[in-house]
């Protein structure tokens, strides 16, 4: 289920993102300063202050399973992206 965000643009692709969805949770999750996302151009950005979209520091995200879990979810987007247009 998405949850309505400050509307930012994604500072990849310039899409103005208004909307999200918690990967693995059904019920209404409001991201946090932090988070991590992902736009639908495929471009992993984070949370910033004031939930404005930024890009990922990868530095912070120490842990290699989290690497992996965000590339897969990187995929998961570019493919239901491939296959809606
Ligand atoms: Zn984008």
């Amino acid at each position: 289920m998405s949850v309505r965000v400050p509307a930012s643009h994604c500072p990849d692709c310039g899409e103005l993102c208004d909307a999200a969805t918690h990967a693995s949770s059904d019920g209404e999750v409001m991201p946090v300063e932090g988070d991590v996302t992902i736009c639908m151009c495929g471009s992993i950005l984070q949370f910033g202050p004031g939930l404005v979209l930024e890009p990922i520091d990868w530095s912070k995200v120490g842990e290699s399973s989290l690497k992996m879990k965000l590339l897969r979810l990187q995929n998961m987007v570019l493919d239901m992206k491939g296959k809606g247009r």
